[in-house]
């Protein structure tokens, strides 16, 4: 008997035994074709010897030394690496276990930037609808998947959301995309204005948003009226860069293909590339100096940040990111997976768009193209989806969430940057 307490009780999964490049192999024998990363986390594939190697290397050495005690070379290797790929302006790395922590992290160092600041009244967030931002509570607070927010609703963080940038849904008739990616993003001054400019400490918001609507890029121009916006008063922007991040895109970081430069920006999934649990907060030079000469602490912390083995694994992991050709790989493969996915899906009744960038692909289901009504409100299809993928040997990720009945059922795709054709 099971003394597991899994994520869905109801199901039975194949029991993971050996990966091996694209494939996971169960107990079995069966191979899994992992076409979604897990989610989008396996960037570098099942078994790449590197990063293995890299760990082990690091084992030897010494395995945690905590960080209120020591800094550790590979903790600053790493920090190094992410910045020099890191938009301009973005200067310091605090290291993390995952994504929520990530964004957990930013959550607070914004309020304590303010605070440092003395500007105490700038307390309140916005965020978006239909996007995540994690599971713990101020990252879901941030998250605007209202089935993700609705069992939690009386613990949440009071903050403000307003529509994602989401062409398919809510590009009007007539309307250019620059026309609309200027309308989104004035949604943003307008909520400012409503809560009271002198407020409002940051806007959060996934450049590539993921889970929630599925692979869905801001369209040009949307990002940089957004980081106007922020500047006319004085508000912080913070990317979410977890799934998108990290060469998903075909860019290390999938702002600098919007030329946008964020406050700060949080990544996880890709940079552990599934070897080792981690995640970072980036932050500007500005912010990090606003603590460092105020009072010198950021009041937050884990135990296991900064680990050695997490951060010599994200190391390798991004040796191999900025190796030549890599990223034009990525952008080559989304480019052929993108076709293959036109050809296959495009006619289909049930397939309303299909879209992404780089290896970060997804199919939107609709129950009827033309009026775009989702195709699966009661999430019961996305359990089958999986289930029969799962039976043909692939993984892929059907997610959606329709609570407000404008969430798209989408069929996400994030395969491992060492797909070839043969895959
Ligand atoms: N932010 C985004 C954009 C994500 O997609 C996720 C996870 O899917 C998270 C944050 C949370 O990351 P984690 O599951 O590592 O805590």
């Amino acid at each position: 008997m099971s003394h597991i307490f899994p994520r869905n009780t109801r199901v039975t999964l194949p029991t993971a035994a050996k990966g091996d490049g694209c494939y996971l192999i169960d107990s079995t024998g069966k191979r899994y074709l992992d076409a979604c990363g897990g989610a989008a986390v396996s960037c570098l594939g099942h078994s790449n010897e590197k990063v293995i190697d890299a760990i082990k290397t690091q084992l030897d050495k010494f395995s945690f030394a905590h960080t209120g005690f020591f800094g550790s070379e590979p903790a600053e290797e790493l920090a190094n690496k992410l910045v020099a790929q890191a938009p301009t302006g973005i200067d310091r790395v605090y290291l993390v276990s995952g994504g929520s922590e990530a964004m957990e992290s930013a959550v607070k160092l914004v309020r304590q930037y303010f605070v440092e600041k003395g500007e105490h009244q700038r307390s309140h967030m916005i965020a978006r609808w239909q996007s995540y931002h994690g599971n713990t509570l101020g990252a879901l607070s941030a998250g605007g998947n209202k089935w993700r927010r609705e069992m939690f609703g009386p613990l949440l963080i009071e903050m403000s959301h307003i529509d994602p940038c989401y062409t398919y849904r809510y590009m009007q008739e007539g309307e250019t995309e620059e026309e609309y990616g200027l309308r989104a993003a004035n949604l943003l001054e307008e909520e400012i204005l409503r809560v009271g400019p002198e407020k409002v400490a940051a806007f959060f918001a996934e450049p590539v948003v993921g889970a929630t609507m599925g692979a869905v890029p801001a369209v040009k121009g949307y990002l940089k009226r957004i980081r106007e916006i922020c500047d006319k008063y004085g508000i912080l922007l913070v990317l979410d860069e977890v799934m998108c991040g990290m060469g998903r895109t075909g860019h290390i970081f999938a702002c600098n293909e919007d030329e946008v430069r964020p406050d700060i920006v949080a990544v996880a999934k890709g940079i552990g590339a599934g070897y080792q649990p981690l995640g970072a907060m980036l932050c500007s030079k500005e912010i990090y100096d606003t603590i460092a000469e105020g009072s010198g602490f950021f009041q937050h912390g884990h135990t296991y940040m900064g680990h050695s083995l997490a951060a010599a694994a994200g190391s390798a992991v991004m040796d191999q990111l900025t190796e030549p050709g890599r990223m034009e790989h990525v952008r080559a493969m989304g480019e052929k997976l993108s076709a293959a996915l036109h050809d296959e899906f495009g006619q289909h009744p049930y397939v309303g768009d299909i879209r992404g960038r780089g290896l970060f692909r997804a199919l939107e289901l609709v129950s009827d193209r033309g009026t775009k009504a989702p195709l699966d409100p009661s999430f019961k299809l996305h359990a089958k989806v999986k289930q029969n993928a799962m039976k043909a040997g692939l993984m892929c990720y059907p997610m959606g969430g329709t609570v407000d009945g404008k969430t798209g059922d989408h069929i996400l795709l994030a395969p491992p940057f060492i797909i070839d054709d043969s895959h």
